[in-house]
């Protein structure tokens, strides 16, 4: 099976993530997502996987079976906190012989109630490590969150902990975010520690202000007033088109400015995910 790094080598690449669906009529939804996508041509697409492993087979099953049946590699997302060294080990083992080889290692996040998450895992690294340990076959990606992760105390501590993370895996992949600055203002910081890892930036074409609001106050992405205007301001018909031109823009800047490709949070719909690759003339 392809091995994700050795395609960001040769990029920029296109991808996408996808989500587990809970009920029938979503497994529909992305079915046809799936479908409607092929004239992308992804380089490969991603699988999240839920808090504490709430998800687990279900985003087994869809990565196992994406990357038997479609023409691209599929990446398994991946969480430690929470987790037992031998839980995570008996799912890389099944992964292995499912033939994936694609792993984004994450930490996930503590219970939201502040309880003790347990297991044998604290941070990402931890799980790099684990992944690694099984061979050069797999290729390891990290998260990389260009403003800063919501838990962090200062952005020093937290650019210095993704260097070392960075060096240890073969790419990251960002949070979303809407300033091309930010990402380069990352890039230069993990320049100045040594690291040179290739880290593809995450694009959200998502066209709900109040769903883009929650979504960046969780991840600790700012959501510029502007736009964010922009799109209350619009009818339901044009707040799409403004979306797509902004991530469009977006995308082009990174491209431009030496990206290894784009990656698309398309919450399991292809409308936008095709419009914005149109205007990027990234359809094949
Ligand atoms: P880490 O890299 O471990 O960092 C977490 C925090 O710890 C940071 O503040 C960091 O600075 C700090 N830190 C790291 N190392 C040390 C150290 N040695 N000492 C002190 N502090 C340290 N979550 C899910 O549950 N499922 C998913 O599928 C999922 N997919 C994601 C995909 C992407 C592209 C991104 C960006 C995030 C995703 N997340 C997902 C969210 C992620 O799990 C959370 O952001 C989580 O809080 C941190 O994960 P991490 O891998 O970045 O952690």
């Amino acid at each position: 099976m392809t091995r994700i790094a050795d395609l960001l080598a040769q990029g920029p690449t296109l991808s996408v993530e996808f989500f587990p669906p809970k009920t029938d009529d979503g497994a529909a939804q992305l079915a046809r997502t799936v479908d409607e996508l092929e004239p992308l041509d992804l380089s490969f697409v991603s699988v999240t996987y839920g808090a504490g492993g709430s998800t687990r087979d279900r985003t087994r099953d869809l990565v196992v079976q994406l990357n038997a049946e479609r023409g691209y590699p599929a990446m398994a997302h991946l969480t430690c906190v929470g987790s037992t060294r031998a839980e995570l080990a008996e799912l890389l083992e099944d992964y292995d012989r499912s033939g994936v080889h694609n792993v984004l290692a994450l930490a996930g996040d503590p219970p939201a109630d502040g309880s003790p998450a347990g297991g044998d895992f604290t941070y990402a690294l931890e799980l790099v490590e684990l992944v690694r340990a099984r061979g050069d076959h797999f290729s390891v990606a990290v998260a990389a969150h260009p403003e800063l992760h919501p838990r962090s105390p200062d952005l020093a501590s937290d650019r210095d902990h993704l260097a070392e993370k960075l060096a240890a895996a073969d790419f990251g992949v960002t949070q979303f975010f809407f300033d091309a600055d930010v990402y380069f203002r990352m890039l230069d910081d993990l320049g100045e520690r040594g690291c040179t890892t290739p880290v593809l930036p995450g694009l959200m074409p998502l066209s709900n202000p109040t769903g883009i609001a929650r979504m960046a106050e969780m991840s600790g992405a700012s959501f510029p007033t502007e736009l964010a205007a922009r799109i209350e301001a619009a009818d339901e018909g044009d707040r799409e088109r403004i979306v797509v031109e902004a991530a469009a823009t977006l995308g082009q800047t990174l491209l431009d400015g030496g990206a290894p490709g784009l990656h698309l949070y398309c919450l399991n719909r292809s409308p936008v995910a095709l419009a914005v690759s149109d205007a990027l003339g990234l359809r094949s």
